[in-house]
């Protein structure tokens, strides 16, 4: 198989690679060179109505396919991933402007992991019995939904995409997918790998376009009973707001400003290190980066100097060269966001430690869209800097004095999605991990991901755990069987 990125992308839709119906493209653009890398379909409610015709005709036979031939079919699709690793990891730098280096080494990994993972779960996922005495036996029947959507963002592209649609497909469902219109290429690709592995036609369709055109119509969709949707927590309002009253499944992974806590008694080397990458990996824009940097009083001025020295070293450049560690930010419109944000914490009388600016790469990239790692300042927790997601290379340190007040600034966000804690002490450790409201807490690392637990966010950062047998169960509809004895 010779998986290569085409100059034009095309709906996957009952099997067949096609055009959208309405004959309408949008350019794709590369943000590291600011070049056209293709043009992508603009589809809307007519495609997903296809889509979902297709995917109704697959259902009665995918829904009973046996578990040993799905398997075969979901674990050689994560097989021809980690055969194509190269091609896909190029088509997601070029879509996206991440360090080509960390396309290879996480995101496309990751992607066939959740294949692999939902291929093996699949011959293992098994239902609970419950006697009441000698009264009755209760059995759950985990059936699948039927006809599922998918919808997921730009910063993780094929990890995030496939991380909803493995499990679906393994709960039997069939599924209409939608990739963020920013970054289509690899859900392209995914629907040629699919072919090639032998997924049977309309199980999976993938469907191209906007937001409003077409994630609106998969939402709207009266046959599509459930809806997965990572993204911001704007857009996840407003799918609520069309699902909840049509009574639809729904699972919400959303924004984050997450609180990384730093004690003085840590680690000092790892902390430094892992501090690094959760603060500018992927140039930020990853929704568990620590965007919120609080640091125990006694060690603030070092942690300071040694943080700024360390982030000044980053080579932000071309993300296909080995020694880019910060690439681009993923589009004009996002670009100048973090730059707004980063006038707003001027304005709100932040100090500015580092960077702050947009970077000329010369060469090829001479047009990108790249922004140095940024650093502030002296800013109050319950200002907007610190309150609202930037998604960008964008950090704030703030210290605290006691525990109480490093779980006190932890939990001022409205979000609730990941939290990091450095310390040495256990105790310590679990008392924070016990009282800050976030999904998900790292204690002395980051980014740790064991596919067996749920996954997601509290509060404004989204609602239904997703992960392990949990993310299979929200693709089913349990049914309770009463057998009087
Ligand atoms: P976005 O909400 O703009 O778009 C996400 C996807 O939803 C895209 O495919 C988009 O086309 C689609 N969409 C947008 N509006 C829609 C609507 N009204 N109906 C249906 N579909 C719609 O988000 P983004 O800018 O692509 O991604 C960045 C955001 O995603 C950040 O807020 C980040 O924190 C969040 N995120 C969260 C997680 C998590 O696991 N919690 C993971 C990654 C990213």
């Amino acid at each position: 198989m010779n998986l290569q990125a085409p100059d034009k992308i095309l709906n996957y839709i009952g099997g067949d690679l096609q055009s959208p119906i309405n004959g309408k493209f949008m350019d794709n653009i590369n943000p590291a060179t600011g070049w056209i890398y293709s043009q992508t379909p603009d589809s809307d409610y007519e495609d997903v109505e296809e889509a979902v015709g297709a995917a109704r005709a697959a259902f009665p036979l995918w829904s009973t396919t046996p578990a040993e031939e799905r398997f075969k079919i979901l674990n050689r699709i994560a097989e021809l991933i980690d055969e194509n690793l190269d091609a896909l990891a190029l088509a997601e730098t070029n879509d996206n402007g991440k360090p080509l280096s960390l396309s290879k080494r996480v995101d496309i990994p990751r992607a066939s992991s959740n294949f692999r993972f939902f291929a093996t779960g699949l011959l293992h996922f098994s239902t609970e019995s419950h006697h009441m005495e000698d009264k009755a036996i209760n059995y759950t029947l985990r059936q699948p939904i039927g006809v599922v959507g998918c919808i997921s963002p730009w910063n993780l592209p094929l990890y995030l995409f496939t991380w909803k649609i493995a499990p679906a497909l393994a709960a039997g469902n069939c599924v209409i997918a939608k990739p963020s219109e920013v970054t289509p290429m690899t859900g392209y690709l995914l629907s040629i790998i699919c072919q090639e592995a032998g997924l049977p036609a309309g199980v999976l369709n993938i469907v191209h376009g906007t937001g409003p055109g077409c994630g609106s119509a998969i939402v709207q969709h009266p046959d599509i009973k459930a809806i997965s949707f990572t993204g911001s927590t704007r857009a996840g309002r407003d799918i609520a707001a069309v699902a909840a009253p049509m009574f639809k499944k729904i699972s919400l992974e959303l924004g984050g400003k997450n609180p990384n806590i730093i004690f003085a008694d840590c680690d000092w080397d790892k902390m430094m290190r892992t501090t690094l990458q959760s603060s500018f990996t992927n140039q930020g824009q990853i929704c568990l980066c620590g965007s919120r940097i609080l640091v125990e009083e006694s060690i603030y001025e070092k942690f300071k100097h040694e943080f700024i020295a360390r982030a000044k070293k980053l080579t932000v450049g071309d993300p296909l060269l080995d020694d880019s560690r910060q690439g681009a930010i993923v589009s004009k419109m996002h670009y100048e966001k973090v730059l707004s944000c980063i006038d707003l914490a001027k304005q709100e009388g932040g100090t500015l430690l580092l960077g702050g600016k947009a970077v000329n790469v010369p060469g090829r990239c001479e047009n990108g869209l790249f922004i140095e790692p940024t650093i502030f300042e002296g800013l109050g927790a319950e200002c907007r800097t610190n309150m609202e997601e930037i998604f960008g290379p964008v950090v704030t340190l703030q210290s605290f004095k006691t525990e109480d007040e490093a779980m006190q600034l932890a939990n001022t966000s409205d979000y609730g999605l990941s939290a990091t804690i450095w310390t040495q002490d256990v105790s310590r450790a679990n008392r924070v991990a016990m009282n800050v409201h976030s999904g998900i807490i790292w204690v002395n690392c980051w980014l740790l991901r064991d596919l067996r637990t749920p996954f997601g966010g509290f509060k404004n950062s989204g609602v239904g755990r997703e992960g392990g047998w949990d993310a299979m169960r929200f693709f089913t509809e349990p049914k309770n069987v009463c057998i009087e004895l």
